[in-house]
């Protein structure tokens, strides 16, 4: 059995314990391209909150900015299988690349995008 102490942020630790190096990869691997968010991608601050909305029974994953006007967002998207999430990073104007001689993302912002806040809470089903 192999075991290792995976650290993203001081306060921010991972345990990872499995039988081969491939699986160790692959567990370093996941968490890496989930936490590894160290600053928000549009003001440079650490002040990242993880976030999970429910809205009709869909759960959605993202990191918000709580650095005041900024509403930098980076969303996540779920695997069918594993538990598993992944960030969708944007272009500047906040959508997918769509084509291949499109940059996969912007990487000036790491694919972080402005959340626009009228449009989360005009989502919220009534009642909640
Ligand atoms: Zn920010």
């Amino acid at each position: 059995m192999l075991k290792a102490n995976f650290k993203v942020r001081p306060e921010l630790v991972f345990e990872i314990e499995a039988k081969e190096q491939k699986d160790v990869f692959r567990n370093i691997a996941s968490i890496q391209e989930v936490f590894s968010e160290k600053v928000c991608g549009l003001c440079g601050k650490p002040d990242i909150k993880f976030v999970v909305r429910e809205i009709e029974d869909n759960e959605f994953y993202e990191m918000q900015c709580t650095n005041a006007g900024c509403y930098g967002k980076l969303a996540f998207g779920q695997n069918k299988k594993g538990g598993t999430i992944y960030p969708i990073r944007k272009l500047k104007d906040g959508l997918p690349a769509k084509s291949e001689d499109q940059p996969p993302f912007d990487f000036k912002t790491s694919g972080w995008h402005k959340y626009d806040k009228n449009k989360v809470a005009a989502k919220k089903p009534a009642g909640k």
